[in-house]
């Protein structure tokens, strides 16, 4: 069995078909890695290499100072045949953002949209139909050989997408989430850069929900006000109305949360953005039509059957999958494999 999972978790260089087998979520990965790297001056053209063929020294900056920042999008197969991305624009100008906040070096639109397209065109043989997806993993690293850089910014860097022939992410039962008041998933003016030590930070308390209360995640309300889970947006609604937290710079502006809000929109729900405080969650739960969902990228919109606020398990409405959630996630997965169509606003 071990040897097994490790095989898995290969770069699979004899994958040449989508396999209708069921890794894990993010353990399998196409065979072509387009790349671009920066030398300080200037980014290289984008090359299509191998995906086990790259590697960094391990002084690396991104292994030592964290300069990483990363994304994640998917690309659907279409009835059609075709393949297409799911609003990519969003996750490039997003990626943008991040290596600005990081001081890396910041690739143009057009380099990342190059990276994507020679991304699923290079593996298009391994793009699972529907309702799997072509996960696609945008990473951008500080390649600087230098650990006593620790306060100057990586001058160097490599810019390249994995792809992830991908299946469901969120376990098949309804979600339990821990509800956490006191410790941030971030810092606050970090919480909207997608940077891989916030989710090392997050850890220690989403570890403890799972070994004290079985929590499949946390959500994050630092001060009494929620935030976002540890890797999703996090949304109260029942059918016609949804509520979640405004934008602000201490949580990740997902696609996935922009999307549903102008769907809900669009069918003339009540769409709040607003402060959501534990008190307003836990009543809200007690209402018979209750409805509270986690979404992203991964995710897309995973009911939440069970709150646990101070200890105590909250179930969430009837505690199933309500009508609002299921809704919403038929109507966003539809558009993404082109069954129906919508013009998101950007
Ligand atoms: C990526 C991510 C999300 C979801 O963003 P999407 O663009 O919808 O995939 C939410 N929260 C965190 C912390 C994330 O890393």
């Amino acid at each position: 069995m071990p040897l097994f999972t490790a095989m898995r978790t290969q770069y699979n260089p004899g994958m040449s078909e989508a396999s209708s087998a069921k890794p894990a979520f993010g353990t399998v990965f196409g065979e072509h890695l387009p790349i671009v790297r920066f030398d300080g001056e200037n980014w290289s053209a984008v090359e299509v290499v191998p995906t086990s063929s790259v590697s960094f020294g391990v002084a690396a900056h991104c292994l030592h100072y964290g300069s990483e920042c990363f994304e994640g999008m998917k690309a659907h197969k279409q009835a059609d045949g075709s393949v297409k991305t799911f609003r990519a624009n969003r996750n490039i100008a997003r990626m943008r953002q991040s290596a600005a906040s990081l001081h890396l070096p910041i690739p143009t639109t057009e380099i990342l949209e190059q990276l994507v397209s020679a991304a699923v065109e290079s593996n298009l043989n391994i793009v699972p139909d529907a309702p799997g997806a072509l996960y696609l993993r945008p990473n951008l690293v500080g390649t600087d050989l230098n650990i006593g850089s620790a306060s100057k910014p990586s001058k160097t860097a490599a810019l390249y997408v994995i792809a992830s022939p991908v299946g469901a992410y969120l376990p098949p039962h309804m979600l339990r989430i821990s509800v956490e008041t006191d410790i941030p998933r971030t810092t606050p003016q970090f919480g909207q850069v997608k940077c891989g030590s916030n989710y090392a930070m997050a850890l220690g308390v989403i570890l403890k929900a799972n070994k004290d209360h079985n929590a499949d995640q946390v959500l994050f309300a630092p001060g009494g006000f929620i935030e976002e889970t540890g890797a999703a947006n996090f949304f109260l609604l029942e059918e016609g109305h949804i509520i979640t937290p405004p934008l602000s710079g201490s949580f990740l502006h997902g696609v996935t949360r922009d999307s549903l809000l102008q769907l809900a929109r669009k069918l003339d729900w009540k769409v709040e953005e607003r402060a959501v405080s534990v008190e307003e969650l836990v009543n809200w739960c007690a209402r018979p039509n209750a409805e509270a969902a986690l979404a992203g990228t991964a995710a897309i919109l995973g009911g939440v059957g069970t709150l646990i606020v101070r200890g105590e398990d909250v179930t969430v409405g009837t505690g199933q999958t309500g009508p609002g959630t299921k809704l919403l996630r038929n109507m966003l997965t539809e558009i993404q494999v082109g069954k129906r169509s919508f013009e998101f606003q950007d």
